[in-house]
């Protein structure tokens, strides 16, 4: 069932502290809207709770894209068209660049930010895993003042975050140190645009004299929240990738996911796609050593 828009009020504050006062004034009474293309689809469909909305979407605050020597901070109004047209993520985050382009379809992308991605907190969410394999951080704000989290923190639960009632996301921070990394990603869905993801994947890995030196894998649709694969990182890390590592990352990695049948698939299939993708990644990697001795 639609929703009446007469009972629902919209105010578009004009500057960040205006919006903090806002939220502060009454804790959980405004909901920030920022492209709409979650909120909208739950007003659509008669399902928001939130009667006040806060458009968040014209602040410019939240949507400039700061280079610093060490790190790059990504406002979180920031649109996956923003992230796409930016030659530094596409050149030192191509994981991010790629999930970019293939959320929804292109009017998502000019409207989708990736503030929203986070706080809806979508286990499937496409830009996820690769916060989690570029060890993202959050710059969360209110009027009490900025805080910094690890985004591996932020999402505590199936659809629970980190975030209180007065704060918004401002900012990404990822870190400048992975350029060097092979960098692996695949989004497995029922098409390739259009599509919420069956499983998604994340990775990054580096070599030193032909073992691995470094390694990070994360993967959404599998758990409740996405997550990084720890226990396997852990049995990789200074191993050389030969057929006896894959079987054994295959094996580990199915018993660290938690996939549920659902409407887009099946726990079963995600385990054997997961598995795939992770021998996949290694495969990569191993080769990338290869390519360097030749
Ligand atoms: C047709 C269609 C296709 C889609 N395809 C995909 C897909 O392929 N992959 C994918 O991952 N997603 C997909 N989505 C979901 C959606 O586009 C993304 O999750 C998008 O990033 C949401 O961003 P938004 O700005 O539109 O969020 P909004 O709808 O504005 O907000 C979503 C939630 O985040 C909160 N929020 C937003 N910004 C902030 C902030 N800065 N601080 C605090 N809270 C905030 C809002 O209060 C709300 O709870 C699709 C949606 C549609 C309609």
């Amino acid at each position: 069932m639609r929703s009446d828009p007469a009972e629902f009020e919209l105010v578009a504050p004009a500057s960040l502290p205006k919006a903090l006062s806002l939220l502060t004034e009454n804790p959980g009474a405004w909901l920030p809207i920022a492209g709409g293309t979650d909120v909208m689809v739950q007003f659509a469909a008669g399902k928001l709770p939130a009667r006040k909305l806060m458009s968040i979407w014209n602040l410019p605050e939240l949507r400039h894209i700061e280079i610093l020597p060490n790190e790059i901070r990504i406002g979180a109004g920031c649109t996956y068209t923003d992230l796409r047209q930016n030659e530094i993520i596409a050149r030192e985050f191509p994981l991010l660049a790629r999930a970019a382009s293939w959320v929804g379809g292109i009017a998502n992308q000019n409207r989708g930010t990736l503030g929203g991605n986070i706080v809806n907190a979508s286990p499937a969410a496409d830009s996820l895993p690769a916060l989690l394999a570029y060890d993202a951080e959050l710059v969360l704000v209110s009027v009490r003042g900025e805080r910094r989290i690890g985004y591996r923190n932020f999402h505590t639960d199936y659809k629970k975050t980190q975030l209180s009632a007065d704060e918004l996301v401002r900012a990404v921070c990822l870190p400048r140190k992975y350029s060097e990394y092979v960098s692996y990603t695949r989004k497995v869905g029922t098409r390739n645009a259009q599509a919420i993801s069956k499983v998604c994947v994340a990775a990054l890995g580096r070599l030193d004299n032909g073992a691995i030196a470094d390694v990070r894998i994360a993967m959404g649709s599998v758990a409740p929240i996405p997550i990084r694969l720890a226990g396997t990182e852990k049995i990789l890390n200074g191993r050389r990738v030969d057929a006896s590592l894959l079987l054994l990352a295959r094996k580990t990695a199915a018993a660290e996911i938690r996939p549920i049948d659902d409407i887009r698939s099946t726990a079963r299939y995600r385990t054997a796609v997961a598995n795939n993708l992770v021998a996949e990644f290694l495969a990569q990697l191993g080769a990338s050593g290869k390519r360097d001795r030749e």
